[in-house]
């Protein structure tokens, strides 16, 4: 056993704080596990309507808008039914960019749910096509395409479709078609902004920006989107938006909802809001800059090829030819109680991923580069010197 180590041999016991460096679920700031520790109130009592409908409210400054936001105590997943349920029909065409392992996973989910994805793939090294998708629309001249679905963060990959741009092709080509966003691993990390960039329903969860444990997730839903949910097919009664709304009018929800996470959520929500929007984005953008650079450094390649869809959330890196992914994540959890992400679907043991979101400081940057380059030395894993010092040196030099 190597002295530099703190391993007890007998337990296992790591010394020191574990750093969950896995993009989402996230590490849970003290200020939202505190909010959390408290009693559960009576979720049909007069507190609890006073709770709801200052958080519900609060909620829309965090999507950028001024429509609804319904909130299920569910996993994304959860909010992604939702979203195809309450707007679509049996068969109905969508039009879903496959930029990586979250996309596909939507997309399996659509054909589970009797819709009718055709897919706009990509290598899974940059964000969605969006000429692919503009000449996709313009030729769907009798709009049989009734959505189109895109992973704003793809997480599996570390690359950020424009969402401006594929609001932009969806206009040019004069389409009906709903806009549905997955934000799971952007929301209160990249800027996003549903109202403007006129997304009918944006998905969201609380384990990654928001800086919440698991179990909650969002829809917020445009006029056009609820217009659309009055004529929706497909079956639902647990997603179905109606019901929530209505009672949502009085800050109460249809069933149980998350107590404690909520109590959680405004918390985060306070967080979020006192350091301003703008700060918690360019906070982001900094250590995915930062993290690149020590990438750089090393000499190995980041995932995402094209520096415009580079995400400020998370970075996935190649490991060099025959050299498993997998087995240098094992050997940082081992030796430095961290957790990196794993490859997912064609990227499996091909890429590691460092989260760099949620509550998330320099030095816990520093902390989490230094993690990497001693595992990279400890995994024999070819490397050069140097990466976290090129963190300093640019956080030093852009406080
Ligand atoms: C995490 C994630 C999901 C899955 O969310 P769950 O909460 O695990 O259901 C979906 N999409 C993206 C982009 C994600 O990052």
């Amino acid at each position: 056993m190597s002295g530099s180590r703190h391993q007890s041999p007998a337990t296992g016991h790591v010394a020191g704080r574990h750093f969950l460096q896995i993009p989402g679920p996230t590490n849970v700031p003290d200020r939202v596990l505190r909010a959390i520790d408290r009693p559960t109130m009576d979720h049909r009592g007069p507190e609890f309507g006073t709770l709801g409908l200052e958080l519900l409210d609060n909620l829309r400054a965090i999507f950028q808008t001024s429509g609804p936001v319904i909130v299920y105590p569910a996993s994304g997943t959860g909010a992604w039914e939702a979203a195809l349920t309450n707007t679509l029909s049996p068969g109905d065409t969508v039009l879903m960019c496959r930029t990586g392992w979250f996309a596909h996973l939507w997309k399996e989910m659509a054909e589970r749910l009797q819709l009718d994805p055709m897919f706009l793939d990509t290598d899974w090294r940059r964000g969605a096509d969006v000429a692919a998708l503009a000449d996709a629309l313009k030729a769907d001249s009798a709009h049989r395409v009734k959505a189109v679905c895109v992973v704003h963060n793809e997480t599996s990959t570390g690359c950020t479709s424009r969402i401006d741009e594929v609001r932009a092709a969806i206009d040019a080509a004069a389409h009906p078609a709903l806009l549905l966003v997955d934000t799971i691993s952007s929301l209160a990390s990249i800027d996003y902004r549903h109202d403007e960039w006129g997304v009918d329903v944006t998905v969201a969860g609380s384990q990654k920006g928001l800086m919440l444990p698991p179990g909650l997730s969002f829809n917020a839903i445009s006029a056009k989107a609820l217009a659309a949910a009055e004529t929706a097919g497909l079956p639902r009664s647990y997603w179905d938006w109606r019901p929530m709304l209505e009672a949502n009018k009085t800050g109460y929800f249809p069933y149980t909802p998350g107590t404690n996470l909520l109590y959680g959520l405004n918390e985060a929500i306070d967080m979020l809001l006192d350091e301003g929007l703008a700060n918690v984005f360019a906070r982001h953008d900094r250590h995915a800059e930062a993290t690149r650079r020590a990438v750089r450094a090393w000499g190995l390649e980041i995932q995402c090829a094209d520096p415009r869809h580079y995400s400020s959330s998370l970075t996935a890196v190649r490991m060099p030819e025959g050299h498993s992914a997998d087995a240098l994540r094992a050997t940082i959890l081992a030796r430095y109680n961290m957790s990196l992400g794993n490859g997912l679907g064609i990227l499996k043991d091909q890429v590691f991923r460092i989260g760099h979101l949620g509550d998330f400081g320099d030095l816990q940057l520093i902390g989490t580069l230094g993690g990497v380059e001693m595992g990279l030395r400890a995994a024999g894993v070819p490397h050069g010197p140097g990466g976290v010092q090129a963190a300093i040196d640019y956080l030093s030099g852009n406080a």
